[in-house]
């Protein structure tokens, strides 16, 4: 009996859409199960369900919804072996990433657990005597929640938290590449909240497009810009509010004063952690020339090191890519990086393993330029390209001519440099002497230009997007 993947809509289960098999990445002869695809009219039931269960919601007390998020959290840290070796079997990253992915999220529940108690309003005096003012916040209804395959659960849960512990009711429609991580996510998340608060619709873009077009809200998405594009435009018809996180093309600036085993260390860590599968991967490394030669050749051999195979199989550093296509758009940059010019310094070819696979090991380009397309366009694998520069100043410049901007590393040991990079950089995280990925999850999180749209997810900032304000005046009498 094969697994099937389908709605949850105001507490019961439905199954009976048209099916998409589910395949693991790390071996393509192993079905993992089936997604039942939902239907435009399931998607309206399922925003109907969160509408009538919100006002119930939103009043629950506080004490009550914070025991309830916090018992999620505890389930996903419980299970997290269990759900991880799942999440590494489809979603194809090794194994320690799987169950370490799956904690975080529990923990995303956990934090957003205690911000039930931290709604606490604001008072001003009025420009008319004796009247009072209380500036409070409220959920803003039903949220449609769209999100993408790299991070299954902990995108998912960084949504939720916050959408939930605000008073909001939920409708999510996850990736239909990682559809059984969804479905465990939300067997945990049915048996814990009262039902019609959180409903999944299973399923691919036709779904998502009737839900962000649906009578929702708001709808946070997390994935492609072309995809965030067309969300925001479809939500804007019904005035629902919009929160995007997308691509980017994120830079790593190697001054020639770094720590040379820094700069090694991150940008692997960078390029090719999760297989370069990140929104936050450090696809461009800008490289001082006085230092370049030496890098390379550290960098090279570092990478050559890591070991590509089965997402489960113990030593695994970096998992197969998700898919047949994503690889194949891969394969596609490495041979437009060879015609524009750049040169192959190691990797760039499909691997076989003792399953069959969508292997590919850490790939380095070095004599590219910031114009190229390699440079401008989202690859998202592990591909890497590296640019000389000769000054901090033309660093600083390569790194923000770029129509994305989600985060900017610097590696240097200036720290008249590290200060000046991390007021100038165009992005909405900057580090010194770090990878670009790997933020932490109580602090803001988002980017600028095509990178984000809509105000900030993640830590307390993310109430801006999931709560409305009301001004409330009172004449005493
Ligand atoms: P994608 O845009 O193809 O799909 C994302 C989600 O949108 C999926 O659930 C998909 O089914 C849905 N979708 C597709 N077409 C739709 C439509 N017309 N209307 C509504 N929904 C639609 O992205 P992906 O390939 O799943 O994920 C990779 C992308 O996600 C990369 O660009 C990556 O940078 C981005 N990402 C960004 C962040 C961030 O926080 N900034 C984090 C992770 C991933």
């Amino acid at each position: 009996m094969t697994n099937i993947y389908g709605q949850l809509i105001d507490g019961e289960w439905d199954v009976s859409g048209a099916r998409m098999e589910n395949i693991n990445p790390s071996d393509i002869s192993d079905t993992i199960g089936h997604l039942a695809s939902a239907t435009p009219a399931q998607v309206a039931d399922a925003i109907a369900a969160a509408r009538a269960a919100q006002p119930g919601w939103e009043s629950v007390k506080l004490e009550e919804k914070k025991n309830i998020l916090h018992a999620i959290g505890q389930e996903l840290i419980d299970r997290c072996d269990e759900i991880g070796t799942l999440l590494s079997r489809e979603e194809g990253k090794p194994f320690a990433e799987g169950r370490g992915e799956t904690f975080r999220a529990g923990e995303f529940y956990q934090y957003y657990a205690a911000e039930c108690l931290r709604q606490i309003g604001e008072s001003a005096a009025s420009v008319r005597p004796g009247i009072n003012i209380e500036i409070s916040r409220e959920a803003i209804g039903v949220v449609g929640l769209i999100t993408p395959w790299n991070f299954p659960i902990a995108i998912a849960a960084w949504k939720m938290g916050p959408a939930l512990a605000y008073g909001n009711t939920v409708v999510l429609k996850p990736s239909e590449v990682t559809p059984a991580t969804a479905h465990v996510l939300a067997e945990v998340l049915g048996k814990h909240l009262p039902k019609g608060v959180f409903n999944i619709v299973q399923g691919g873009g036709d779904v998502g497009a009737a839900l962000s077009s649906g009578k929702i809200d708001g709808v946070s998405f997390t994935g492609s810009v072309p995809t965030g594009r067309k969300i925001a435009q479809a939500a804007i018809q019904n005035m629902a509010r919009v929160q995007c996180e997308m691509g980017s093309k994120n830079p790593i600036v190697i001054m020639d004063n770094a720590d040379m085993d820094i700069a090694v260390a991150q940008s692997i860590h960078g390029a090719f952690g999760a297989s370069g599968q990140k929104c936050t991967a450090s696809s461009r490394l800008i490289v001082h020339e006085n230092i370049h030669d030496e890098f390379i050749e550290k960098f090279t051999k570092a990478a050559e090191a890591k070991k590509v195979g089965h997402a489960l199989e113990e030593g695994t550093e970096l998992g197969p890519i998700v898919s047949e296509s994503q690889m194949n758009k891969i394969l596609d940059y490495v041979q437009l990086a060879k015609d524009e010019g750049g040169e192959l310094v190691t990797g760039g070819a499909r691997l076989k393993r003792a399953s069959e696979g969508y292997y590919l090991p850490p790939t380095i380009f070095t004599n590219t330029t910031n114009d190229m397309r390699v440079n401008r366009e989202e690859i998202f694998g592990p591909m890497t390209c590296v640019q000389k520069v000769s000054s901090y100043e033309e660093g600083l410049e390569r790194a923000n001519d770029t129509e994305f901007g989600l985060a900017a590393s610097i590696i240097t040991t200036n720290l008249k440099q590290a200060e000046h990079y991390k007021r100038n950089a165009k992005f909405g995280s900057v580090l010194v002497n770090l990878a670009t990925a790997g933020l932490d999850y109580h602090v803001p999180f988002g980017g600028r230009n095509s990178s984000s749209y809509g105000p900030r997810e993640q830590g307390m900032h993310a109430k801006d997007f999931y709560t409305v304000m009301k001004t409330a005046y009172t004449n005493p009498g």
